[in-house]
């Protein structure tokens, strides 16, 4: 049986709608794994440093075969090929790709901390991630729509949905 992961993205640089597209489509090609939905794509404000252009964010839900450390490595290759340099802490990206959540797994290790420690208190994690699955529960207990009532705002806005042409049509993937 694969697990189940979700996955934030996020793009600033670079025509960040595309970034997000390409990326969702390199989840979807990665061995042992198949995209099995996505979210809108949305627009947020910036983290941490304001110098920066709007971010475009979604949330991908990923069947795998993959360990959560391969998957995390899949994903960093991921980033590396789309150009990702990193420089300050949330600066501006071509795309970030987090592991919010892993089935139920809960680990704390230097690389990786599942779920994802920012996740619940990111809206524009949380919005994206309920709309795909509105009935999601946290390994803590915690509902999607609990942590969704209580995260901070980045002047969430959906921008496409799954309707629209501009989203990664089905048959592209
Ligand atoms: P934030 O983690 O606050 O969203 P960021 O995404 O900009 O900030 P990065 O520079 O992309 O931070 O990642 C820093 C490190 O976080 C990565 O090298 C990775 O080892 C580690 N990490 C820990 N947990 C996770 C996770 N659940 N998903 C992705 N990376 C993680
Ligand atoms: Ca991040
Ligand atoms: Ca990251």
């Amino acid at each position: 049986m694969p697990s189940v992961s979700y996955i934030a993205l996020g793009s600033n640089l670079n025509n960040p709608k595309q970034q997000v597209k390409h990326a969702l489509l390199a989840l979807d090609s990665l061995p042992h794994s198949y995209l099995l939905a996505y979210s809108s794509l949305y627009q947020s404000a910036p983290m941490g440093p304001q110098d920066q252009p709007p971010y475009v964010n979604a949330v991908a839900k990923l069947a795998t075969e993959l360990a959560p450390l391969e998957l995390l490595d899949a994903l960093q290759s991921i980033e590396n090929e789309q150009g990702r340099i990193r420089e300050k802490r949330w600066g501006a990206r071509t795309i970030d790709l987090d592991i919010v959540l892993y089935d139920h797994t809960i680990m704390q290790t230097e690389r990786l901390t599942l779920p994802h420690y920012g996740a619940k208190e990111r809206d524009f994690v949380l919005r994206p991630l309920a709309e795909i699955s509105p009935l999601l529960i946290f390994p803590d207990g915690e509902s999607v729509q609990q942590a969704l009532q209580q995260c901070h705002s980045y002047e969430l806005e959906k921008i496409t949905t799954d309707n629209d042409q501009e989203t990664v049509s089905r048959h592209e993937l």
